[in-house]
């Protein structure tokens, strides 16, 4: 069995879209990124990479590369996911945290571990999604910014 962590933060902006997990979340601003800012796929990405001993997000998807640019997240995770496939490995379960404000993403909690389930091919309660704010505190407290964290752990298929 392997496990892996992966951390993301991305600065919320007037005239973009907010994408966590996959999912479309209605709010005005979304998060600032090379891609869609998906800071949920994102931490989950670094997760399964940081598992498989195969580098970061960064390494694989260049901000540098516009390729990438504007690219929904869930194409990422996709890859990382045949990644995990071609090594022989298979996802036993993954757990996020995802910190923001605004909005509140509790309505939208059953669509986003849907979505990360479908994503990585395992079954709903595989796919865990905690959502918190950070009581006001510092900057993403006052709203600038959105993070997430995951845990994955990994078997052999
Ligand atoms: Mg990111």
């Amino acid at each position: 069995m392997r496990i892996g962590h992966g951390y993301d933060l991305h600065r919320l902006v007037e005239g973009r879209g907010l994408f966590l997990g996959g999912v479309k979340i209605d709010y005005p601003r979304g998060l600032l990124g090379h891609s869609d800012g998906d800071v949920v796929l994102h931490a989950i990405c670094d997760a399964i990479l940081g598992a498989l001993g195969a580098g970061d997000i960064g390494q694989h998807f260049p901000d540098s590369d516009e390729r990438f640019r504007g690219t929904p997240s869930g194409e990422l995770l996709k890859h990382v996911a045949k990644l995990l496939l071609d090594e022989g490995m298979k996802v036993v379960n993954v757990d996020v945290t995802v910190c923001a404000e605004q909005p509140k993403l509790a309505p939208y909690r059953a669509a986003m571990r849907t979505r990360i389930a479908a994503l990585l091919g395992v079954a709903a309660e595989a796919a865990s999604i905690k959502a918190k704010t950070n009581e006001g505190v510092g900057p993403v407290g006052e709203g600038e910014a959105i993070w997430a964290t995951a845990v994955v752990l990994l078997d052999e298929v």
